[in-house]
């Protein structure tokens, strides 16, 4: 006889295992199926640290998620005891008028949450090693900083295996179908059976959700680590900011403080601007032309930070057109599959509250958090009809 859970979730990377965590604390029989090993690097939750903020410029539609989400990462460190959040404080550069600036600016004042506006001479006074251009401006958060993505991975699938759950790794799903009770899933090994199923895909959206109907892009993206030319002291997390700093075109780079030991440097990343690719075919080579317009580009904003180039390593984004994600019960599918994608590269700080939200989904349906700007309908909405002549 065929295995039977409440839950089996596929993809145990940041979303996954966070629904691992939260469905089986609930007391669900749950299943997990990983393609890969526990805390792996082949998909989107990898690399020492994701930036994390409340001031969120992308809308403010997320801001309440964000501040749940934060009261979740507490509570899984407090219950695991891994060091997973650090804030460190953050400043989003750019023009007024910029995205980073102007987006941050409104969801401050939208929802009340606490933030300076420094001028380019002031950023400078509080955080020497960035130099800003004389018409620069930046929101600073006190409450900004970052996360360790694998420790949180590696916390979820802690707290999921405590409470019972089974979480199968090396054992992809192959396909599944509806069938009375729920649904039956397969991999190459068994077929289980379960009431509901949760996917979590990451980079496979598009392998695994064909039927969603939602376009998802997958960009190859490049982290660079580089050992400051002053040492890391100037770039400690005790006095040194995450940043968000965006240039005339309104392109963003991002980066952290020296936080991966003392040879580990700092990492900075642009965010977006990565080729079209898929989970097969990216190209995990970083090449030297790369290395240097990273370099070259880092130069004018933060002179002491390409002192030495130390590493580099890719991951992937997948995108949706409008880079908000699609969180909901499955519209083909509605009684029996939850979906968690799209996360567009600016997902892992959502992590805790999208596991919670994902169970709400597939234990009761629905949930109280607001989450109708992740709805799949407006990416697959057919064009309206023409007008009768
Ligand atoms: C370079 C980079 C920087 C980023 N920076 C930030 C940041 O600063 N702040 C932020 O908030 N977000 C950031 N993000 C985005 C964030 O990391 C992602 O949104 C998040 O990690 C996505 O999690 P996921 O669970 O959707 O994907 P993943 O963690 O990749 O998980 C998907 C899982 O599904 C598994 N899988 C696939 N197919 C199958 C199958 N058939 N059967 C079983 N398992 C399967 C995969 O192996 C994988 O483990 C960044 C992303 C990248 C790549």
């Amino acid at each position: 006889m065929s295995p039977t859970y409440d839950v089996v979730v596929i993809g145990l990377g940041g979303m996954g295992s966070a629904a691992a965590h939260h469905l089986s604390a609930r007391g669900a029989r749950v299943l997990g199926l990983e393609k890969f090993g526990p805390v792996h690097n082949r998909g989107s939750s990898h690399g020492g640290s994701r930036i994390t903020r409340q001031s969120y410029f992308e809308d403010p539609a997320y801001v309440p998620l964000l501040l749940r989400s934060y009261e979740l990462y507490e509570e899984l460190e407090r219950a695991t005891g891994r060091s997973i959040a650090t804030l460190c404080g953050g400043v989003m550069i750019g023009r007024p008028g910029s995205r980073a600036v102007e987006g941050s600016l409104r969801s401050a004042r939208q929802w009340d949450l606490p933030h300076e506006m420094l001028d380019a001479r002031e950023i400078r006074r509080r955080f020497p090693t960035l130099t800003p251009q004389d018409d620069e401006v930046a929101l600073f958060e006190r409450k900004a900083g970052f996360v360790r993505p694998e420790n949180t991975v590696a916390a979820h699938l802690q707290l999921a295996t405590g409470a019972g759950a089974d979480l199968h790794f090396e054992e992809p799903m192959t396909r599944w179908e509806p069938c009375a009770d729920g649904v039956r899933v397969h991999t190459a090994e068994n077929t289980y059976t379960a009431g509901q199923l949760v996917i979590c895909p990451g980079a496979w959206a598009p392998r695994l959700l064909t039927d969603l109907g939602v376009p998802f892009t997958i960009e190859r993206q490049v982290m660079y680590w580089f050992r400051p030319g002053t040492g890391v002291a100037p770039f400690r997390p005790e006095s040194h900011p995450i940043y968000i700093w965006e240039d005339a075109a309104g392109a963003q780079v991002y980066g952290f403080p020296a936080i991966d030991g003392p040879d580990g440097g700092a990492k900075v990343a642009f965010f977006r601007k990565g080729a079209e690719c898929t989970p097969e075919t990216i190209d995990r080579t970083v090449h030297d032309d790369e290395i240097r317009a990273m370099a070259d580009h880092m130069a004018e904003r933060i002179p002491a930070l390409p002192g030495a180039f130390l590493t580099a390593a890719t991951c992937m984004y997948t995108t949706t057109a409008d880079e908000h994600f699609v969180i909901a019960r499955h519209p083909a599918h509605p009684e029996s599959v939850t979906v968690a994608c799209g996360f567009s590269g600016h997902g892992f700080k959502f992590v805790p509250v999208v596991g919670e939200i994902v169970a709400d989904l597939a234990l009761t349906g629905a949930t109280g958090h607001p989450i109708e700007l992740f709805d799949p309908h407006r990416l697959t909405a057919a064009p309206a009809a023409a007008p009768a002549l």
